[in-house]
Order: structure tokens, then C-alpha cells, then sequence
């Protein structure tokens, strides 16, 4: 049966695709812009998603944005890898980029919720899951809260996603402390065999 990652024949190149979870606020977007900027050798799966960007992110950088029946269409097409709703947007990494890394044998990194990290286990169990943690919740509801991008409302929302998806940490292959972002940043290259 061929993967569903379209490597096909070659699912064990998926070896070469790690996924990065972890819960809203623990400082996943701070890693992945880190490692953009220090290593843009390293590529990064940019995501679509159906949430409104944020000030600053840019169509096509941190994320591509579209509308729901932009969304509606792409999972009827096939074109994701995986897909969730979180928090009342859904997010899904497009299929065809990833699976032509992954042919060419180049490290790839997604950086997804808990239901995608599940579904990309299922589909491509040979691929590295890597569960960011904060140094505890108190720190976690501060990031979250520092942050300052949502309304109390749905940082609520995301609280309360933040403790399913801790309570998952053991579903993944290695957990990563973010105390440091420049240490998780070597640490996740390491794990991913890139030249830091
Ligand atoms: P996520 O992408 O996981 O939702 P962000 O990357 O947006 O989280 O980080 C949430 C907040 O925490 C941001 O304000 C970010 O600057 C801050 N942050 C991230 N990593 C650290 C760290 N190691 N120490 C202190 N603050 C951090
Ligand atoms: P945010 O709105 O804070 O950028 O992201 C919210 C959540 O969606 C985060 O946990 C992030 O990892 C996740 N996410 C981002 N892109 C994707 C994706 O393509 N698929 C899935 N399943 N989750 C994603």
C-alpha cells in the first residue's frame, strides 16, 4: 500500500520527517522562526490554514491563508497530508511539497497539532515526533498570555487544548524542554541529523 505521504514505494524515506507539537504558547513559531533564520538550508512545511494572520505573518511565510471554502476544497482534492480544527480554525500541511523533500531525501520539518502529529503517526509511522514541553504550566499560561495575540476567550480555549495535548507527551518519540529557544533550536537539529 503506498503512503499516504506520496513517498509511495519509498516510505522509508519518511525517516527524514520530523513533526513538532506541542501546546498553543510554549513557543513552537518562536523555534521554527529561529531555525528559518539561522538555517534556511532546513526546509519548513508552511501550513494553510482558515485563521485570520496575525499582525506581521505573511500569506505564503508563515502560513498560506485561505477561506473556508478554500479549505473545503483542498481536502476534497486530496491536497493535504493532514488536517485538524484547533480552536474553531483548521490548519493542514499541502501534501505535494512535503512528499517531493521527502523523494529528494531532504530533511523536512512540520510543525502541527496533537490530531495532525496522530494522523502523520498512522500514515507515516516512520517519521520523528518531537514533543515541545514548557518548563511548567505557570510558564505556559504566561507565554500564552504574554503573547498577546488572542482574546481571553480563546486563549481559554487554548488553555484547555494545552491539557490534552500535554497529557499526550508520551505518544511522542522525544520531548524537548523549551527553557532555552537556542538549545531546543541544536537540539531539534540534531535530532533531525542537520549540520547545526
Ligand atoms: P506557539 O507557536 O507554540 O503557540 P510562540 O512561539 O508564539 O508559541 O510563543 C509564545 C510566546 O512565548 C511568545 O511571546 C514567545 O516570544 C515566547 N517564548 C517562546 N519561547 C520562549 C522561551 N524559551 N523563553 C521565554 N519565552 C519564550
Ligand atoms: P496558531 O494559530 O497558534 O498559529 O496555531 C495553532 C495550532 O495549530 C498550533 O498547535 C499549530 O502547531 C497547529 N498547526 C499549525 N499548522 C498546522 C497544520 O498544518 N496541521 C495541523 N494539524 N496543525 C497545525
Amino acid at each position: 500500500m503506498a503512503a499516504p505521504g506520496g513517498t509511495g514505494a519509498h516510505a522509508p524515506l519518511a525517516r527524514r520527517l520530523t513533526v513538532l507539537s506541542g501546546p498553543s504558547g510554549v513557543g513552537k513559531s518562536t523555534v521554527v522562526a529561529e531555525i528559518r533564520l539561522a538555517h534556511p538550508q532546513v526546509w519548513l512545511s508552511v501550513s494553510v490554514t482558515t485563521r485570520a494572520p496575525r499582525p506581521g505573518e505573511r500569506h505564503g511565510v508563515q502560513y498560506f491563508f485561505v477561506d473556508d471554502a478554500g479549505f473545503d476544497r483542498l481536502v476534497a482534492e486530496g491536497e493535504l497530508l493532514e488536517w485538524a480544527e484547533f480552536a474553531d480554525n483548521r490548519y493542514g500541511t499541502p501534501r505535494a511539497p512535503v512528499a517531493e523533500r521527502l523523494e529528494r531525501g531532504e530533511p523536512v520539518l512540520l510543525e502541527i497539532d496533537l490530531q495532525g502529529a496522530r494522523q502523520v503517526r498512522r500514515t507515516m509511522p516512520e517519521a520523528q515526533l518531537v514533543f515541545l514541553a514548557p518548563p511548567s504550566w505557570d510558564e505556559l499560561v504566561r507565554r500564552l498570555t504574554g503573547r498577546g495575540t488572542e482574546p481571553p476567550d480563546v486563549i481559554e480555549r487554548r488553555l484547555e487544548a494545552a491539557r490534552v495535548e500535554l497529557a499526550a507527551e508520551k505518544e511522542f518519540d522525544v520531548t524537548l524542554v523549551n527553557t532555552s529557544v537556542r538549545d531546543v533550536c541544536s537540539e531539534l537539529l540534531a535530532l533531525m541529523a542537520v549540520q547545526p
